[in-house]
């Protein structure tokens, strides 16, 4: 179609007649020469930077105002201008010009379109365009997304490192490179913290769950094993913890036959004997305690204050905050159980097997 200023007429018309508003009066200039006609009022109104370019006086009182916007493509400056009218991004437009759209909205300061472009970029990020990304988001001070960039691409840096953004990155931007590559290093260790914190609190819980089951055991007796005072096998039926307090039971069974013992060096005792002298290390009771040896341990512990074992120390402390952990959340469901086994019988530090 031949554009006749009869045409140019009909377009305008069309416009005004849409949009309801009055005729452009500033063109935005993109890098392809093309001149998108706007409204000065509307372009001032939702970006301050737009603003005071609109504002500043010109040479030439006639000649009409028109703002360079260069260095994106053309097409992604005019859906910039329509999102300035519109006040809203959809998905095609995201989708076609998402990364270009960040950098308007950045740099002609549009937070809203901005925090949508962060958003609809973090959920479209890629092993492909996950470089890229991340160079903006640094450029244009985006610090989640950023982030959201330097999580994709430590967790896929094999084949990350295999993209055409990675090797221009290598070859331009060694000061990211070096932040990627220390992020990697500091992700890792955390990971291994982690690990290690976790395996830590497995193993005290683990502890923390045998004193218990040794107290039970003393106390009221479980399956195989109880205090001296009761009748074995009065409980058949397996307690609540029973996977930890069987391993139990069966140790303190063979602690109590074996023939090589501790200072045989007997491996099962030896574990036996630390069990008890943890125990004695954590119980409060004085007189009343059941559990064998308790009382004997806190003697000598007494004697010899001054030369315990930090780490030893350590240990209890550790495993006296994995034990109060562990019964907070057990707090509720113990609730609703019912207390009624009775802890105080007479001292007996014997086990009946
Ligand atoms: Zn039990
Ligand atoms: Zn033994
Ligand atoms: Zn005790």
């Amino acid at each position: 179609m031949k554009v006749t200023p009869a045409v140019m007429d009909v377009v305008d018309e069309r416009l005004s007649g849409e949009l309801q508003q009055p005729a452009a009066d500033v063109y935005i200039i993109t890098s392809g020469g093309v001149r998108i006609p706007a409204q000065s009022t509307v372009l001032a109104a939702s970006s301050p930077v737009l603003e005071s370019i609109i504002d500043r006086p010109t040479k030439h009182r006639s000649s009409e105002k028109s703002i360079p916007i260069l260095g994106v493509p053309c097409d992604a400056v005019s859906v910039f201008v329509e999102i300035l009218y519109s006040s809203k991004c959809n998905e095609e437009q995201m989708e076609k010009y998402g990364v270009h759209l960040l950098a308007l909205s950045h740099v002609y300061l549009v937070p809203h379109l901005k925090q949508s472009c962060i958003k609809g970029l973090a959920k479209r990020l890629t092993i492909e365009n996950v470089v890229d990304v991340l160079q903006l988001a640094r450029l244009c001070d985006a610090p989640d997304l950023y982030l959201r960039c330097m999580k994709l691409l430590s967790s896929n840096f094999k084949a990350v490192e295999e993209t055409e953004g990675w090797k221009f990155l290598q070859q331009h931007d060694p000061w990211l490179e070096l932040d990627i590559l220390q992020f990697m290093d500091e992700a890792e260790s955390r990971k291994k913290r982690s690990r290690r914190h976790r395996q830590e609190q497995s193993l005290y819980l683990q502890l923390s769950e045998a004193m218990e089951c040794l107290e039970h055991i003393c106390t009221e007796g479980c399956t195989i094993v109880g205090p001296y005072d009761m009748q074995p096998g009065t409980k058949k039926e397996p307690c609540s913890k029973f996977s930890t307090c069987q391993g139990l039971q069966l140790l303190i069974k063979h602690f109590a036959t074996c023939k090589k013992r501790v200072n045989g060096g007997c491996v099962r005792c030896k574990r036996m004997w630390q069990l008890l002298r943890l125990h004695s290390s954590i119980c409060e009771e004085s007189d009343e305690c059941k559990v064998p040896l308790c009382r004997q341990f806190k003697l000598k512990a007494q004697l010899a204050k001054k030369k315990e074992d930090a780490r030893w120390k350590i240990l209890v402390k550790k495993v006296v905050a994995a034990k109060v952990l562990s019964s907070l959340s057990l707090a509720k469901r113990k609730r609703e159980e019912e207390p009624t086994m009775n802890h105080t019988h007479p001292g007996i530090r014997s086990f009946k097997l």
